[in-house]
């Protein structure tokens, strides 16, 4: 059985503690390898190392700095395929999915390589003669990275690559049900020629690990992509020490369709969003507002359309939908469904775990005569269940896309052009899609969302360099004399 350690400055190493997890394939319940976790030791000496190597790395000039990055996309560019497959043997989305997810660490680290000859500040005249000023961007330190298991390469990639090109060293900690895809990106990184020390692997549970992350006093900054819950207790917990904390938490993200709606369009917008990835996407399409003149056609085919998906390993390339990450989270989708017909939504598809393969499956299902306020369509399943909801005007479905916590996506099916700007100004969220899916960001565009979702920053994008950055100030006086800003003036 294969065994994979931790990255401790520059070297593979065995957990301090001689304890491993297994790591599962969710469609057939194979093990994979198993992952050393690593103790509270562990922990200590990844920070360390990466304090270690802050003031080398930091003062290493941002281009040289993107080689590096540069090097590395082109190594996860001809490893693609090796790397999809992968990725659809631990966590289970199909081939092509799993393409698209190495796809996006290889446009982040081509694109946060290009920040190298970026990473750019502002200058703006004084208001006092003979004095300059300007601002430049400085690194934060040591960041800790914790992510989840739904994008296994993206999300570690996205916050991985623009924290390194800002300079700053790292210590990471991937999902325990998806932490092999991770450890493929560090071995490239490292392969690439990152200097020992700068990123710090390290597994285990969220509990013991990522606290243990979270605590540490050497760690200045914690980007977390997971969980309401969890991303609620990090930010309590960090500010005790005035950590800066970047939050990207859940969705239950709503696509309105109008009477006007091109229907199939819609249609397919819809069977995308809301079961690609087995709904398993923080922007996954969890509720469709339907304009109550079209919803009995639009449910007739949808249940038609949906009916048709198949299940079954991701590595099948007839495959639509592929099992879910493991077994709690099959128990939360299915308790779902109870709640959903406790409260009188009626279930017109699906419902049931399924078994194709020994693994955790779930069938694609709806509910139709769902209302704003039953639990259904208002938390976040994480799994292949969708909710119809029906509304008489715009005006009634923004307010019912805005009746929950989260503001992540949201998507319009609409051919006027006055409901589209009417649901970019008015639905809250920080994606709003029009005449297409709740899904599909691009890495050059900020991400994030309002509420519930997140604590305000927005990955990727322009902010993505924002989020690593520390940003400071400085005022060049070259006038020989005493000059104070606000009072000499004239
Ligand atoms: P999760 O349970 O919050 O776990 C996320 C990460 O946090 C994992 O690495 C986990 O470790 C770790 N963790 C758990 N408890 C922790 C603690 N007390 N301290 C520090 N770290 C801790 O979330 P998940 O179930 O993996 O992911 C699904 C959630 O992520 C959904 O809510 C989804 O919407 C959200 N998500 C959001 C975005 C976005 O960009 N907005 C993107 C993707 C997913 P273990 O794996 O060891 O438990």
């Amino acid at each position: 059985m294969r065994e994979y350690k931790l990255f401790i400055n520059g070297e593979w190493v065995e957990s301090g503690m001689s304890e491993t997890f297994d790591d599962l394939n969710p469609a057939t319940l194979e093990i994979i390898g198993k992952i050393h976790k690593a103790s509270d030791e562990d922990i200590k000496a990844a920070a360390d190392s990466a304090q270690d190597a802050f003031d080398s790395w930091s003062g290493t000039p941002a281009p040289r700095r993107a080689k590096i990055l540069f090097r590395a996309a082109r190594m996860l560019e001809e490893r693609k395929e090796e790397l999809a497959r992968l990725m659809t043997v631990e966590m289970g989305k199909v081939l092509e999915e799993s393409r698209g997810d190495v796809q996006e660490a290889i446009d982040i680290a081509y694109y946060a390589a290009g920040e190298g000859r970026r990473l750019l500040g502002e200058t703006t005249p004084s208001e006092l003669p003979d004095k300059f000023a300007m601002t430049v961007r400085r690194p934060i330190g040591v960041v800790g990275l914790i992510t989840p298991w739904n994008f296994p390469m993206a999300i570690p990639a996205w916050k991985t690559m623009p924290a390194l090109i800002s300079g700053n060293t790292l210590v990471l900690k991937p999902a325990s049900d998806t932490p092999v895809m991770v450890i493929e990106l560090v071995k490239i990184l490292a392969e690439a020629g990152l200097p020992k020390g700068v990123l710090n692997l390290v597994m285990g549970e969220g509990s013991t690990v990522g606290s243990a992350i979270v605590h540490n006093k050497k760690i200045r900054a914690i980007s977390f992509t997971g969980s309401l819950a969890t991303g609620k207790w990090i930010l309590g917990e960090a500010a005790k020490d005035m950590k800066k904390v970047s939050l990207e938490l859940g969705g239950k993200n709503p696509i309105i369709v109008m009477d006007d709606a091109d229907l199939n369009l819609a249609l397919d917008g819809v069977l995308w969003g809301a079961f690609g990835t087995t709904g398993q996407r923080c922007t996954a399409a969890s509720r469709v507002i339907v304009h109550e003149k079209i919803m009995p056609l639009f449910q007739e085919k949808l249940i038609e359309r949906t009916r048709k998906l198949r299940l079954g390993s991701g590595l099948d390339e007839n495959t639509d939908v592929g099992p879910v990450i493991n077994s709690s989270q099959l128990e939360k989708i299915a308790k779902y469904v109870e709640i959903g017909k406790d409260e009188c939504a009626d279930l017109v598809l699906g419902g049931n775990t399924a078994k194709p393969l020994p693994g955790y499956f779930f069938e694609p299902t709806i509910f139709t005569e769902v209302t704003p306020e039953m639990r259904i369509a208002r938390e976040e399943i994480f799994g292949p269940v969708l909710s119809l909801l029906s509304a008489g005007s715009l005006d009634e479905a923004i307010q019912i896309a805005n009746s929950v916590e989260y503001g992540l996506s949201s998507s319009i099916y609409t051919e006027n052009i006055k409901n589209a700007f009417k649901a970019i100004e008015k639905i809250e969220a920080g994606i709003t899609y029009i005449n297409a899916s709740t899904i599909g960001a691009e890495i050059h565009l900020p991400f994030g969302g309002v509420k519930s979702t997140g604590n305000g920053t927005r990955e990727a994008g322009t902010t993505a360099i924002e989020e690593f950055t520390e940003i400071k100030t400085v005022y060049i006086d070259y006038s020989g004399k005493l000059q104070r800003a606000q009072i000499d003036i004239e």
